[in-house]
């Protein structure tokens, strides 16, 4: 339902739950951040069902590392699975070195998630989201760098999909969607993404949005690649506040 990705060197986990806040006029079930450290060889991962306060509230008696530098948080309303903790994003394969959030739906999850069983995965939710981890991770496995894992893993996609992914080891956020919207901001203290621009305002002086399977590096620096893979430029647009 709302997906916040950031990469920045301070306030991280503020600006990915203050962006999530501004995305709550949507609605939504449950809600969950995951970040990455330098150096670190898993995913730090908190979730909650219910309200962004419960997040809130299971980080203040769990904090999560500091030093973090990329993170990803989503708002969920589900539609495949029922409403849990485990059930929440952001969704990790077997190992915690991948998380992804998600937004849409994938209808050919459960054939997906036939096959990884068939391949030796465990899948520990019921959510069509949680496939794209899993895939990910197969195809770095096999050497690809992130952007290339995610891409080729969204060509064994139908349906309709925003997803931002973090991986250990990688100094990026891999963004890309399908009939699912994603905004791209860069900003003074860091570069930041979304599903609705408003979650940018305050963090991000101007914002691009993706057009259908593009694909975005959002790191210290930001790289867009069009459906071919190619390099491209997207109109940017100024975000200003305006009461
Ligand atoms: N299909 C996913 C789920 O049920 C994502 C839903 C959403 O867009 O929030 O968790």
């Amino acid at each position: 339902c709302g997906i916040l990705a950031g990469r920045r060197t301070r306030d991280l986990v503020d600006v990915v739950l203050s962006g999530l806040r501004a995305l709550e006029y949507r609605g939504y079930d449950s809600a969950g951040v995951a970040v990455l450290t330098p150096g670190s060889e898993l995913v730090d991962r908190r979730r909650s069902t219910g309200r962004l306060a419960d997040l809130e509230f299971r980080l203040l008696a769990d904090p999560l590392p500091p030093g973090a530098v990329l993170g990803i948080g989503h708002t969920r309303w589900a539609t495949h699975g029922g409403i849990s903790e485990g059930n929440a994003h952001p969704h990790c394969d077997c190992t915690g070195r991948v998380a992804v959030v998600h937004n849409g739906i994938v209808t050919n999850a459960a054939e997906i998630a036939s096959l990884l069983v068939t391949r030796g995965h465990r899948l520990t939710s019921g959510v069509d989201s949680e496939v794209v981890a899993h895939l990910v991770k197969e195809e770095l496995d096999l050497g690809w760098d992130l952007a290339a894992a995610v891409r080729i893993t969204t060509r064994r996609l139908e349906g309709s999909w925003a997803l931002a992914v973090l991986a250990a080891g990688h100094d990026s956020v891999v963004l890309t969607a399908r009939n699912s919207p994603l905004v791209v901001g860069t900003g003074q203290e860091g570069n930041a993404a979304a599903s609705d621009p408003v979650a940018l305002v305050g963090t991000c002086e101007e914002v691009s949005f993706l057009d259908d399977d593009d694909l975005v590096e959002l790191g210290e620096d930001v790289r867009w690649f069009d459906h071919h893979d190619l390099a491209v430029q997207r109109a940017t647009t100024r975000l200003r506040w305006r009461p």
